[in-house]
């Protein structure tokens, strides 16, 4: 692995038209049962291979297995009802159709431990699981049964613990809870949601990570944008927060953002998983384009605590882009570093 800047992407990849509908968020799966069980693998091998390729450091399964990064470990748990689903109104932001808590939400079996001991096995370089974090969780269903979102996020945080303690032992090396929530309910994440997510990540012997974001480059995130005004201060109120918090990294969009990039300031200590690619656009960064972002960034951030990153998920872009847009983010960073002589 590389000495400094290591690459990783923030989440989610484009999948394959033979596993599930293209560009597409909650894509119905193409195959079902095993021909399904085996797409996946193959999705999982093909954009390790992509990710390797493009000089990524720190891999991800790209989120091949799971339809939706909230909606499908929900789904491995009890108190849950998903055949019935409901609509409600996530973010702030959107309808979307989401499961339904209809008793004590409980983790019968591993969700996503058999996905992470393949994907461990078929790569030699760190791997990196993204699981939600449990704000967002209680964000993105319908709760008929807790009717205390504090409460309901806490129940999940130790859920979250449980399934990361064993992704640990199946040989993850980076767990990061997606916390986009973070950007949306203020006064609630510092009232409780950075303690349920230590509760999430106590204890955990791998680093860990927390990416909140402004979202997917879908249209309803981008109307919510043009909301915020020229410049996104959300950040402003949870980075001293996370500054003194057990988490390891956190992430921060750079690239076409309008966030203040000296917010960075406020992390003092942390690693920084440092945006460098928009994920809302199909036009491909340039090597030197993601190195002048990562310069900007080491302004704020020495270079030993920063991980250059994606700004989000790449899921909904083709997968032609995503691949590009891969490169140019591990070729930006070799680039970095051969110009720091590392
Ligand atoms: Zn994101």
């Amino acid at each position: 692995m590389s000495s400094i800047l290591p690459a990783t992407i923030s989440g989610s990849l484009p999948k394959p038209a033979w596993l599930a509908h293209r560009q597409q968020l909650w894509a119905p799966w193409a195959l079902a049962g095993e021909d399904l069980a085996e797409a996946k693998r193959d999705a999982v091998r093909v954009v390790l291979r992509d990710q390797e390729a493009a000089g990524i450091d720190i891999v991800t399964d790209g989120e091949q297995t799971r339809q939706h990064f909230v909606t499908t470990f929900i789904e491995g748990l009890d108190g849950v009802d998903f055949a019935t689903r409901a609509t409600v109104k996530i973010r702030q932001r959107y309808d979307a159709s989401v499961p339904r808590v209809v008793g004590p939400v409980t983790r019968p079996r591993p969700v996503y431990v058999e996905d992470a001991r393949f994907l461990v096995s078929e790569t030699d370089r760190p791997v990196k699981f993204q699981l939600p974090g449990p704000m967002t969780m209680a964000d993105t269903l319908a709760d008929e049964y807790y009717g205390d979102r504090e409460r309901l996020a806490m129940e999940f945080a130790a859920i979250l613990n449980a399934e990361a303690r064993e992704l640990v032992a199946a040989g993850v090396s980076v767990i990061q809870f997606d916390e986009p929530a973070f950007n949306v309910y203020m006064e609630d994440v510092k009232a409780w949601g950075i303690s349920a997510l230590e509760r999430a990540a106590a204890d955990l012997s791998c680093t860990t990570a927390v990416h909140i974001c402004y979202g997917y480059g879908i249209e309803a995130n981008i109307k919510w944008k043009e909301t915020l005004g020229p410049e996104w201060r959300q950040y402003e109120e949870t980075f001293p927060a996370l500054a003194t918090s057990a988490i390891d990294q956190v992430s921060l969009e750079v690239a076409h953002s309008h966030v203040p990039i000296e917010l960075l300031g406020l992390l003092g200590g942390k690693d920084v998983m440092v945006g460098a690619i928009d994920v809302a656009t199909d036009d491909i960064e340039t090597p030197e384009e993601v190195a002048a972002t990562i310069y900007r960034a080491m302004e704020y951030v020495p270079a030993e605590n920063l991980v250059p990153s994606t700004n989000c998920g790449l899921v909904p872009l083709s997968r032609d882009v995503a691949r590009a847009k891969l490169k140019a983010l591990g070729a930006g960073a070799a680039l970095v570093r051969s110009e720091l002589g590392a």
